[in-house]
C-alpha cells in the first residue's frame, strides 16, 4: 500500500521544561479519526534536506488515542540537531507539518496481568504516557506498572504533576524518578539503573520491562536485566530513540 502522508495543524506548543516542548497537531483534511495505539509514533518530513530521507524524524505519540484527531508529541531540543532545530526555531503556532504513521510495535502491553516496570530517560516517557493516559482514562484493570523515569534535574521532569496525580489515585501505579546531576529529597540520586536493579535484580516470569530512549541506557539496562538479573529476552521491549 502507498505510504500515505498526512498534514498536522500545530494548535499549541508547550514549553514542559528547558529543553523540551510539547507540540501539539491537530490531522487536516481526514474524513475518518486518525488512529493509533498506545506506545506508537509518526514520521514527520521536516524541510531540512533535499534527500528524503534525510528529512524524517520520528517521533512517538505521547498522548491517548481520541476522537478529535489530536497528537501530541514530546520532543528534546538536540545541540545540533537539524530536525529538533527547526522544530523549535521556524515551527509556531499555526505551522502545518507533514506526517506519515501511525508505526511501530512497541505498544501497551496486551496482557495487563502481569507485573509491568516501565523505564526511561527524557522523552522516553512519551509512549508510556500514552499507554497509561490510556489504561487510566478507560479504567482498564491491571495488576501493577512501576514507572521509573531519569533525568539530569528537578526542572527537568516531564509530566510529574500527571504521573503522581495517577499514583495517588491508584495504588496498582507507582512512579519513580531519578535525578542524575542533582540531589533532591524524595528522589533517587543517581540513574534509573539503580532503581529497577534494587527492586526487580531478582527475576520472576511474571514480570515485564518496557524501556525507552536512547542506546546508552537501554543498553545499559539489557545488560543489567538479562547478563546479571538473568531474565529472559521475551521478557524484555524496548524503544531506541537513537
Ligand atoms: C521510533 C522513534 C521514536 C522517537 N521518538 C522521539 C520522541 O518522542 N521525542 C524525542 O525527542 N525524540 C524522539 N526520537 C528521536 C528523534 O527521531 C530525533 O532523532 C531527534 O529529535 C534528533 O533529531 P535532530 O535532527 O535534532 O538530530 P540528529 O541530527 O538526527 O541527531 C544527532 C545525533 O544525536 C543523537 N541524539 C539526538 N538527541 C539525543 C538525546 N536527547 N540524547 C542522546 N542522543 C541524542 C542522535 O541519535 C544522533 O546521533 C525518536 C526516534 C525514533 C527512532
Amino acid at each position: 500500500m502507498p505510504t500515505h502522508w498526512y498534514t498536522g495543524t500545530v494548535s499549541r506548543i508547550l514549553v514542559l521544561s528547558p529543553g523540551t516542548r510539547q507540540f501539539d497537531l491537530m490531522v487536516m483534511g481526514e474524513d475518518r479519526t486518525f488512529d493509533f495505539i498506545p506506545g506508537q509514533f509518526i514520521t514527520l518530513d521536516l524541510p531540512v534536506s533535499d534527500k528524503r530521507r534525510d528529512r524524517w524524524r520520528s517521533y512517538s505519540i505521547a498522548n491517548e488515542p481520541n476522537d478529535k484527531n489530536l497528537i501530541e508529541l514530546c520532543i528534546v531540543r538536540s545541540p545540533e540537531g537539524p530536525g529538533t532545530r527547526y522544530l523549535f526555531e521556524e515551527i509556531k503556532t499555526g505551522s502545518e507539518i507533514t506526517f506519515k504513521g501511525p508505526d511501530g510495535g512497541f505498544i501497551i502491553p496486551g496482557d495487563l496481568t502481569k507485573e509491568i516496570v516501565m523505564i526511561c530517560t527524557g522523552t522516553g516517557v512519551a509512549p508510556f504516557r500514552s499507554m497509561i493516559r490510556h489504561i487510566m482514562q478507560n479504567n482498564m484493570p491491571f495488576r501493577s506498572i512501576h514507572l521509573i523515569f531519569g533525568t539530569r534535574r528537578q526542572e527537568d521532569i516531564l509530566y510529574r504533576e500527571e504521573f503522581e496525580q495517577y499514583a495517588k489515585e491508584n495504588p496498582c501505579f507507582r512512579y519513580s524518578v531519578a535525578l542524575s546531576r542533582e540531589e533532591v529529597k524524595g528522589f533517587h540520586h543517581g540513574y534509573v539503573h539503580g532503581i529497577y536493579m534494587e527492586e526487580y535484580s531478582k527475576n520472576t516470569p511474571d514480570r515485564y520491562f518496557y524501556i525507552c530512549g536512547w542506546s546508552k541506557m537501554i543498553d545499559e539496562a539489557i545488560e543489567n536485566l538479562i547478563l546479571k538479573s538473568k531474565y529472559d529476552k521475551t521478557q524484555i521491549r524496548y524503544e531506541l530513540y537513537g
